[in-house]
């Protein structure tokens, strides 16, 4: 007698279900697959169609002077569905990967149900499966499940708003301003950006003319007293921040021996510090306008934005909280979670750490153990940071490159430019990216030379609402 072929359930089939289930398929597991839609949709849905994309058409910037395009190129090799049809159905935009997008969620939607080993279920899930499973139902979790969720990691895992602040590298912070304080001398854990009448009054005038994205009606956006958005508390009066979020009491700028005038405070976000949020700076503004608000702050004329501020409604478990870096539930082994759900932002995100919860289900259904990509990697820095990152406020995270290991500094020099360094950290991260999936025995595809982008395409492409 032949023993049954192993198995696993998928819920939701959007970037990341689809993904997972494509990649357990692949390992010769069988895959249940429940997919609400079309019988019950989302509020962002427009179709019945998998991987489904619910605004912009771009999967990010390419390259090699882009963490996206690392990203990108580690999925190409370990044959990512989301990445083949990207590329098959890519239309021109610059440097960007973008797609024409039914054509995109066509060949996924086909690729999933012709494959022999995969059973489509058109049903909507209100309870956790049994046995082991990949839970991907994404910032629009149906209600009953996300119930469920919170039943099991507690109410206050799961998080059903993004209302989030900008997070700044630190490698673009300028410490000759900047200092790091507590207010009233305790613990030295904030960096403090200083500002005097003028600095203030420049900064507030670039926040009133500032220009906030428009919800659109499936957003309706509530804001409680907790996380109202900076330009909401501007709107209050000219000296309302001042006495909110940029409140400078306490805090003794060791240049002058004084309380500036206001300050903005940014909270370390990583473990190693790469990555610091602005305190208080959760903002629905629009990219451009965002990024020109805060060069103005003293000490971040430079700063690079690895995450921008959003508001808008999202489920998301507090990752560090609940996950461990394979994507399992801590309280519930075998079972593993994946995209936004995951506490990741962004198509290729999802699509990526769908990828790594179908691998390791599936391993699980084999008999093998997990399996984690290297740390060089991007795949490897983002779940390493869902599983390593501040839980304090946790907000989803899209990847960037403050979550791969720097480069050493030669000596005698400063610091390395971008241009310089993200070559190096792209290639170390591929070749790391690859080495460890052969190890792993995955199928892995020679990764084909990158084309370096055009210097106007150098930029990070937004993720647009
Ligand atoms: C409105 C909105 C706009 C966004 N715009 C962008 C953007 O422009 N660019 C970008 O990179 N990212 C964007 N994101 C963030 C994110 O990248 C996408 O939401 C992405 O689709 C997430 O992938 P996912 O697989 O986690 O979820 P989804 O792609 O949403 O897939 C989840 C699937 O689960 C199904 N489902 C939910 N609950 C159940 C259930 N109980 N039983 C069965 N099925 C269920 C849903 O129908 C859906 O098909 C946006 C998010 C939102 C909410």
């Amino acid at each position: 007698m032949t023993s049954p072929t192993p198995s696993i359930t998928v819920v939701g089939a959007g970037l990341a279900g689809s993904e997972a289930a494509l990649a357990a398929a692949r390992l010769g597991v069988r895959v249940d697959l429940y997919e609400m839609r079309p019988k019950v949709m989302t509020l962002a849905h427009r179709s019945g169609n998998f991987a489904e994309l619910v605004c912009s058409n771009s999967l990010g910037g390419q390259g090699e002077l882009q963490a996206k395009g690392l990203l990108q190129s580690e999925m190409r090799a370990v044959g990512s569905a989301v990445l083949e049809s990207a590329d098959a159905s890519r239309l021109p935009a610059g440097g960007a990967l973008a797609v024409e997008r039914e054509a995109f969620s066509q060949r996924i939607t086909d690729a999933v149900r012709r494959h022999p080993l995969i059973t489509v279920h058109g049903e909507e899930v209100t309870e956790l499966p049994v046995g082991l499973c990949v839970i991907a139902t994404g910032p629009l979790t149906a209600e009953v499940l996300s119930g469920e969720l919170a039943r099991l990691t507690g109410d206050e895992q799961l998080a059903f708003y993004d209302a989030a602040a900008p997070v700044i590298a630190f490698e673009s912070i300028n410490m000759d301003i900047v200092f790091r304080a507590g207010r009233y001398e305790q613990s030295a854990d904030y960096l403090n950006c200083p500002m005097n009448k003028e600095e203030y009054d420049a900064f507030y005038a670039a926040l009133e003319q500032a220009r906030s994205h428009t919800p659109h009606d499936w957003e309706k956006l509530e804001f409680f007293e907790g996380c109202m958005p900076i330009e909401e508390i501007a709107r209050r009066g000219k000296d309302t921040p001042r006495f909110g979020p940029m409140k400078p009491r306490g805090l003794t700028d060791p240049r002058t021996g004084r309380w500036p005038y206001a300050a903005a405070q940014l909270r370390q976000e990583d473990q190693e510090g790469r990555m610091w949020s602005l305190v208080g700076f959760q903002t629905g503004l629009k990219w451009g306008d965002q990024l020109a608000v805060v060069h103005l702050i003293p000490g971040l004329e430079n700063a690079e934005i690895v995450r921008y501020g959003v508001m808008h409604r999202n489920t998301y478990l507090n990752a560090p909280k609940v996950l461990e870096a394979d994507l399992q539930l801590k309280l519930r082994p075998g079972t593993f979670v994946a995209g936004v759900l995951a506490g990741t932002e962004g198509y290729l995100e999802s699509a990526a750490t769908g990828w790594l919860a179908g691998t390791n289900a599936a391993r699980a259904a084999l008999g093998l153990g997990s399996i984690v990509p290297p740390q060089e990697s991007m795949l490897g820095g983002l779940t390493r940071y869902l599983a390593s990152a501040n839980p304090k406020n946790y907000q989803p995270m899209n990847v960037n490159w403050a979550l791969v290991p720097e480069l050493p500094v030669p000596e005698g020099r400063k610091k390395l430019g971008k241009r310089e360094k993200r070559p190096v950290l792209y290639r170390l991260g591929l070749n790391a990216f690859v080495t460890w999936a052969r190890d792993a025995g995955l199928d892995v595809t020679e990764p084909t030379p990158i084309e370096p982008p055009r210097a106007a395409e150098e930029t990070a492409e937004p993720v647009l609402r």
